[in-house]
């Protein structure tokens, strides 16, 4: 994902994603939950008796982030996670 990262050879950042306390973790990605999930409809075709005939389906799912992000969101309280 796209996104400012701070260099290690510029020092520990002390406002990214791993302090914040609006990431997430699900399964073995760190999301952001600062905002409603995003929302996208995939068609998945249909079983019978609509056979060749597509459906929407819709899923919703938190960005995914790495730790060294920064964003102008930042909240502080996740110190210890
Ligand atoms: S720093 Fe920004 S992108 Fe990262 S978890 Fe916090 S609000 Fe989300």
């Amino acid at each position: 994902m796209a996104g400012l990262v701070i260099p290690a050879h510029l020092g520990p950042a002390r406002r990214t994603c791993r302090q914040c306390r609006h990431h997430g973790v699900e399964g073995m990605d760190i999301v952001c939950r600062r905002f409603p999930p995003q929302v996208t409809v995939v068609l998945v075709p249909r079983g019978a008796p609509r056979a060749g005939q597509l459906a929407p389906q819709p899923f919703a799912t938190f960005p995914p982030v790495v730790p060294e992000h920064v964003c102008g969101e930042f909240s502080a309280g996740a110190a210890g996670r």
